[in-house]
């Protein structure tokens, strides 16, 4: 015999549905819905300038994917991926800063997470400072 799932069941899960996160900032220009200017790209990968520059290279690499929220859930579920972004990061420091560079992944709200679709800030061009944390 087939069970028949109760409407009332059927219903909340429409809702579920329905109630699904929008497209992060970085998914609309994946999708190119907003247009940006990019600076690489491979068949998984993105890179566009940050619109707020925080250094004086200051770059994003954003898997194409927004299945993954932040690096720790991109590590556990595509480390081949996570690898590819850093591979991208690199060949842009090369093209863009000399070489040298930093990654951030900011991971969390308290931690300066604004956008919940993992990415890469690579930074570069002459940092001098010696704080990481702006402390
Ligand atoms: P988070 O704070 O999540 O680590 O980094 C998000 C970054 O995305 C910020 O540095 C912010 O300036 C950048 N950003 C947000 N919206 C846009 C946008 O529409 N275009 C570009 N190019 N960068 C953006």
């Amino acid at each position: 015999m087939t069970a028949v799932e109760p409407a009332h069941d059927a219903a909340a899960n429409l809702r579920l549905v329905g109630m699904s996160e929008a497209p992060s900032v970085f998914s609309r220009i994946v999708s190119g819905e907003i247009p940006t200017t990019l600076l690489a790209e491979t068949d998984r990968v993105i890179a566009f300038a940050d619109i707020n520059p925080q250094a004086p290279v200051h770059l994003l690499v954003v898997p194409k994917t927004g299945e993954y929220r932040d690096v720790v859930a991109l590590a556990a579920g595509d480390p081949s991926l996570l690898a590819e972004m850093v591979e991208v990061a690199s060949s842009l420091a090369q093209e863009h800063a000399g070489g040298d560079f930093r990654l951030v992944f900011n991971t969390g709200e308290t931690a300066g997470q604004t956008v919940f679709h993992v990415h890469a800030h690579v930074l570069g061009g002459s940092l001098q400072e010696g704080s990481l944390g702006g402390a």
